[in-house]
């Protein structure tokens, strides 16, 4: 084993004894080799996220005998979503109607893609994800969502920009006044927490983390 895997390893046990039970694990791979991915997944680890699509085809090309979920974490351009719609099994960065339109329309044949609805939590222009100061067009993404066959909601995700700001707290408030609206058997997921913020994250409700530089090292070039 090399020094690379020891530590891998090690940083990741680490990571994962901190979660408690009902938290799961998203391992985020962006940048990093298939062989870090195969070292963890060895271990039991199941569920990776990336950001870079064609990055990401070429590792999965790579792994394809191991039993890896994949979640696509990036976002999604217009001109990318058939094949993010056929190799991954959830995607965390829904934020616009067309864009669930396109994967609806080209996930046809598989299984339902789990989906969550990225909010723009802070409401910076700069950053992605639906708005929620205007509450209708929150609303409306997530009724029309709720029509489509090939997709299944599985909750919300976001990407906070200001620390010590109330954004997890408002983000779980939201989540709950959706799940109460539409009595959703599967909207289950609340996205948030990275390796800087997982423990502030997961105390205000987060049922699953993003974790990348806390398990894999740092990257050499940012997302
Ligand atoms: C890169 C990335 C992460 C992981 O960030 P770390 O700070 O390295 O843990 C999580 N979520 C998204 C959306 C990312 O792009």
């Amino acid at each position: 084993m090399t020094t690379n895997d020891e530590n891998l390893i090690s940083r990741y046990h680490a990571i994962k004894s901190t979660l408690p039970s009902h938290v799961s694990l998203l391992c985020v791979s962006k940048t990093k080799p298939a062989q870090d991915i195969a070292t963890l997944a060895h271990l039991g680890q199941r569920h990776f996220g990336e950001n870079y699509l064609q990055e990401c085809l070429a590792k999965q090309a790579q792994l394809k005998e191991l039993d890896i979920v994949w979640h696509y974490i990036g976002h999604i351009q217009r001109n990318k979503t058939r094949d993010i719609a056929t190799h991954f099994d959830w995607v965390h960065t829904i934020e616009r109607a067309i864009i669930a339109k396109r994967l609806n329309e080209q996930r046809q044949g598989l299984p339902p893609l789990n989906v969550l609805i990225q909010l723009n939590i802070d409401d910076e222009d700069s950053k992605s994800g639906c708005q929620v100061d205007e509450l209708d067009e929150l609303d409306e993404l997530v009724a029309y969502v709720l029509t489509l066959p090939n997709l299944t909601l599985r909750g919300l995700m976001i990407i906070p920009n200001k620390a010590g700001s109330d954004a997890f707290i408002r983000t779980k408030a939201l989540f709950d006044k959706i799940k109460g609206k539409y009595n959703l058997p599967h909207f289950d997921t609340l996205s948030m927490g990275m390796s800087g913020d997982m423990a502030e994250a997961i105390a205000h409700g987060s049922t699953i983390v993003r974790v990348g530089s806390a398990i894999f090292g740092q990257r050499n070039y940012k997302a």
